[in-house]
């Protein structure tokens, strides 16, 4: 166990975290960056066209590496593993990955949100055996093949793109009549219909298989209520994510959807505690607000930690 008391911790790996830790270096706070092996979804994805500074796009893996890249050359330290247990102390909070506590003056919460699920049979059973979270990461795989992509927001559209260079046939199916999605991605997904096929109005009530991989899929239409097959290699699930909020549960204020409160300058309801990125925002979930965030939480965070001093409680 670590006697030390750091002045900053950051949960998790994402773009919001990178920030506030290159933040929080700069500011000689020595930051302490605690990240699974979770990927987080920047490097999830392909080409960010959105991130500002890029004219041609770049590649969200090589963004999220240069973040982490950048911070270190600050001194940020990184460590790998999952904090499973957060607890505020006299003075300090408490945060326990396996068998070390970590004690920290304050915590910046950057643990994203993670790919929602179904709940249909089969799902599970063929997760990573033709269902996946991720077209981008398993498109390749899908040569020659037929896929489905279920939801109607941007994901849904990006998964559909990056499947429909490999696979032969592209399936979304939708539960309403019409995308959430962007214009812009939507155009392009309707530009491609002879690659990109839509089903409207359907729910994927399971999932089928062989056995050791997927084969197909049931489908029911919400309004007819009339039921089908669809024959396909690949399920890809794009229904949105959940904010990765459990340890913090009781602890921490959460909406009801379980995003943790934050202020206008992300604080937490918990004096010393600040969260960033998509663990805190339902709305905008991009890279760029998720290291706004970042940098907010960091400042606030430096605020803090220089009231201490000043004020003899440090
Ligand atoms: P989202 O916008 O929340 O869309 C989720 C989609 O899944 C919706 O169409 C929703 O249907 C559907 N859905 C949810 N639960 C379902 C269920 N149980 N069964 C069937 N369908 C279900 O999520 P997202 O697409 O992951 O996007 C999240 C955020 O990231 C957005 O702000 C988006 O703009 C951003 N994003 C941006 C890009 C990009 O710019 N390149 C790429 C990916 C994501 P309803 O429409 O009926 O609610």
């Amino acid at each position: 166990m670590e006697d030390k008391i750091h002045d900053v911790i950051i949960i998790g790996g994402g773009i919001a975290s990178h920030t506030s830790a290159l933040y929080t270096a700069r500011a000689n706070l020595n930051p302490v960056i605690i990240s699974s092996l979770e990927l987080d979804q920047l490097s999830l994805t392909t080409t960010v066209e959105n991130y500002p500074g890029f004219p041609k796009g770049i590649q969200g893996p090589d963004l999220i590496k240069n973040c982490k890249e950048q911070a270190k050359r600050f001194g940020a330290t990184y460590v790998e593993g999952t904090v499973n247990s957060f607890t505020k102390k006299r003075g300090y909070f408490e945060s326990i990955v396996s068998k070390d506590i970590y004690k920290s003056r304050t915590v910046i919460i950057c643990t994203g949100a993670s790919a929602r699920k179904l709940g249909i049979p089969g799902e599970d059973k063929y997760f990573g055996r033709g269902v996946s979270t991720c077209a981008v990461c398993d498109a390749a795989l899908y040569r020659g093949k037929t896929a489905v992509v279920i939801g109607g927001g941007d994901s849904a559209m990006e998964e559909s793109l990056a499947l429909y260079k490999f696979a032969d046939k592209v399936t979304i199916i939708h539960r309403k009549d019409q995308f959430r999605a962007s214009k812009i991605m939507q155009n392009r997904v309707f530009k491609l219909k002879d690659k990109i096929s839509i089903i409207w109005d359907t729910a994927v009530t399971e999932v089928l298989g062989d056995g050791k991989f997927v084969r197909g899929i049931k489908i029911k239409n919400i309004k007819t209520n009339r039921e089908g097959e669809i024959k396909c290699d690949g399920v890809f699930l794009a229904i949105g994510h959940t904010p990765n909020t459990k340890i913090f549960g009781g602890k921490i204020e959460l909406d009801e959807l379980g995003y943790i409160k934050t202020d206008k300058r992300a604080r937490t309801n918990v004096e010393g505690v600040y969260a960033a990125g998509d663990v805190q925002d339902f709305i905008y979930k991009q890279a760029v607000t998720s290291a706004g965030t970042g940098c907010m939480a960091a400042i606030e965070s430096e605020k803090y930690i220089e009231n201490l001093k000043a004020t003899g409680k440090y």
